[in-house]
């Protein structure tokens, strides 16, 4: 038996798994990797190289590092690792969106997405190896929750699907919507970004929530900060709080206040995520709250019709696609920006909501207390 069932105390920052015996060399920001190595290294270029290797040419090894001389990468090697996760599985789908299934060094699984589209690739990564926060229309909340990762653990995931396909950060995309809620981990994402931010654009980085305020508060005060996007799913508390729990301790008005606060760069705009289920939320005076709700907030709704699944209530239901335009073009007549996400990957669980830890006893929840 693994620990992953149980909420870990321990809060690990600034690099790799807290069981490894070596220090993880991944999770370390470029000024961070500098001042670890600094004692290891007489010539500070050896540092760049070093980074260099890991992050644009994916070397899992000192040894394979040549432009180190032997001695160094030997050295190196004692004292340090740069072990990726295993890959225990992996489910491609028809659509070409593939799901990995990841072991950490302390046994805990976790999954994440590579999402595929023309020259460009989104990758869908783990904050955490579960989720406490229970949202009704989501396989990991039913799962209950696990612990955080590290900064290292979450770059990994980006490390590790690249090194199994394309290995560049050209038309790379990563969004924080895999297991976990990313803001109750706000310090290992927080040094996740600013390594991801190292390599591309923030324009290329989202972080979604379901909504923690004091880690938004937090986040607005990060010197580097990805888009962000808002899981919202419903436009009223009442229904809200029913859906997603943590809306009781922090409702509407609280959330959208804290997102006010947020000093927005030129032209962003907060996305809220709305996910479509049939005649609960998806009627024309819905689409009119929504777009009440959104007014004075430079915003984009992405639409996502409801990926079911056995283990939520059968009551949860995706509308037809016909109601899905009707909201569409409400709320696209209303002037609210809004996009309907394509479904990808639902045919190996990899779709939005779906992604689970395989082969674990649901712990926090049971069945009958996750109804809707
Ligand atoms: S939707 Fe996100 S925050 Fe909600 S239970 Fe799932 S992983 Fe957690």
């Amino acid at each position: 038996m693994t620990n992953v069932g149980t909420r870990e105390t321990t809060k690990v920052v600034d690099g790799g798994s807290p069981l490894a015996g070596k220090m993880s060399l991944l999770g370390l920001p470029r000024a961070r990797l500098q001042q670890v190595l600094a004692p290891h290294v007489e010539r500070s270029f050896r540092v760049d190289q070093i980074y260099r290797a890991i992050y644009d040419r994916g070397i899992r090894r000192f040894d394979d590092v040549t432009t180190l001389p032997l001695a160094l990468r030997r050295h190196l090697s004692a004292h340090f690792s740069l072990e990726l996760p295993d890959v225990v599985k992996r489910h491609r789908s028809a659509d070409g969106t593939e799901k990995y299934l990841f072991r950490l060094a302390d046994g805990a699984t976790i999954e994440a997405v590579d999402i595929p589209e023309g020259d460009r690739r989104t990758l869908c990564v783990s904050s955490q190896a579960g989720c406490a926060l229970a949202c009704r229309f989501c396989v990991t909340g039913y799962w209950g929750a696990g612990r955080d990762l590290t900064a290292g653990e979450i770059v990994a995931q980006v490390l590790a699907i690249r090194a199994v396909e394309r290995p560049g950060t050209h038309g790379l995309n990563v969004v924080f919507m895999g297991m976990g809620e990313p803001l109750l981990n706000t310090e290992n994402l927080r040094l996740a970004t600013q390594i991801l931010l190292e390599q591309i654009s923030w324009r290329r980085v989202t972080l979604s929530t379901a909504g923690v305020v004091p880690g938004l508060r937090e986040l607005a005060a990060w010197e580097q900060r990805p888009r962000l996007a808002i899981s919202l799913h419903a436009p009223d508390d009442e229904r809200r709080s029913r859906l997603m729990p943590i809306n009781k301790k922090y409702p509407l008005a609280a959330l959208l206040g804290a997102l006010r606060q947020i000093p927005l760069r030129s032209k962003e705009r907060i996305t809220f995520e709305y996910i479509l289920i049939d005649r609960w939320n998806d009627g024309p005076d819905d689409a009119e709250l929504l777009h009440r709700l959104l007014q004075n907030l430079p915003s984009k709704v992405n639409l996502i019709p409801l990926n079911p699944d056995p283990v939520l209530d059968p009551k949860l239901r995706r509308p037809p696609d016909a109601r899905v335009e009707a909201f569409r073009k409400r709320l696209a007549e209303l002037g609210t920006r809004v996009t309907v996400r394509r479904q990808r990957g639902d045919d190996v669980s990899a779709a939005c909501g779906q992604l689970r830890v395989p082969g674990r006893d649901p712990r926090g929840f049971r069945r009958s207390n996750f109804s809707f």
